[in-house]
């Protein structure tokens, strides 16, 4: 099992998926569903899903996982082939300087890039220690004139996303790019094979959204067409287990998945999560009887699309369900694959528990 996730998140995470470019990894998804012989929407704004009809309930559960990652666009092209560029998405600027990339080219092929940086004998003292703001950043894919790069097809508006990268470290723990989110969309392939081989009691949705690093709404169509009686947003959550994270949660890598309790953004966006009381109680009871350790957290400074979706219709029960993960929004986050295997687990049994006397109703 371990091997079998570990490449099906291997090849999510080495395909390009800016937000709003999420075509490739949609095809994936899809064709991955349909492997399995289940049925796919994309709907108009690419969020790819396949619903598996239950034997027995008319409970329709929702389990969601974005499929876009960070990234930039091409915003200018100078003279002599540099390009300047805009963020999509929470980008860690220090991070960034001679940093990999790759750039959106003709028909969706990309080529090679580099962010530049100043050679080290011409940095001043007061230089040495500062970051560099992603607007005085540029590009260098190694042509002389803007003719050259546009010739490949490069233009205002590209993708421009870290150059993927997937290794395994020690003790079963993986680094990649786009970790968030391609383990839940590993996590939904996984799903969707075990419930297309035995289907629940209730009817399950498994949706691949798009744009939530833009705007976190683009997991609303889905909700709205769907109109679940619940709702599992599953995402990379942040590990507090590194040494400049300490005492500010508990959350730790290889201690299974978490629930996130509470979540608000707090920087401009007044949204936020506050897990729904039944599916807390679900999670924690079918954990317990499937002996899976599931971890608890909170914070500020975070959400999700589930802070959107929750809100369609008269209101629908929603957690959010995390798989451990430090080094958010880096180039090399770092997870580990049990942790998602037994998250997989678990949401399987969650889902297997629901039927027609599941109540989703706040007690
Ligand atoms: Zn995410």
């Amino acid at each position: 099992m371990k091997d079998k996730i570990c490449r099906v998140l291997e090849e999510l995470c080495l395909t390009p998926g800016l937000s709003g470019h999420e075509k490739l990894v949609s095809r994936l998804l899809k064709d991955k569903f349909e492997s399995f012989g289940l049925d796919v929407t994309v709907d108009t704004f690419g969020n790819t899903y396949t619903r598996i009809e239950g034997k027995n309930s008319s409970k329709k559960v929702l389990i969601t996982g974005h499929m876009d990652q960070i990234g930039f666009f091409v915003k200018y092209i100078d003279e002599k082939g540099f390009i300047k560029l805009e963020r999509v998405g929470g980008i860690p600027e220090k991070t960034l300087s001679s940093l990999r990339v790759l750039v959106e080219a003709k028909d969706d092929t990309y080529v090679e890039g580099l962010i530049g940086v100043k050679s080290h004998h011409k940095t001043s003292p007061e230089e040495k220690y500062k970051v560099d703001k992603y607007q005085d950043l540029y590009i260098d894919i190694g042509c002389d004139s803007k003719e050259e790069v546009t010739a490949l097809g490069i233009k205002i508006g590209s993708a421009i996303i870290y150059k993927p990268m997937f290794v395994r470290l020690q003790k079963d723990k993986v680094s990649a790019t786009s970790l968030d989110n391609r383990i839940a969309c590993t996590c939904l392939i996984e799903l969707a094979e075990r419930f297309s081989k035995d289907t629940p009691d209730c009817d399950v949705i498994l949706a691949g959204t798009v744009q939530e690093e833009f705007s976190i709404r683009g997991a609303i169509h889905v909700a709205r067409a769907v109109n679940p009686d619940a709702i599992i947003c599953i995402d990379g959550g942040l590990a507090t287990d590194t040494p400049d994270l300490s005492g500010t949660g508990e959350i730790i890598v290889g201690s299974g998945p978490f629930i996130s309790l509470y979540n608000f953004h707090g920087r401009g966006t007044l949204n936020g999560a506050m897990a729904h009381p039944s599916l807390v109680r679900l999670l924690e009871e079918t954990a317990e009887k499937a002996g899976i350790n599931l971890q608890r957290g909170l914070g500020v400074g975070s959400l999700t699309e589930l802070a959107y979706m929750q809100n369609e219709g008269m209101g629908i029960a929603g957690i959010d369900f995390d798989i451990p993960m430090r080094y958010a929004h880096s180039q090399i986050e770092t997870a580990d694959l049990n942790d998602m295997i037994k998250g997989i687990d678990l949401l399987e049994q969650t889902v297997r528990s629901v039927n027609d006397s599941t109540d989703f109703a706040t007690r």
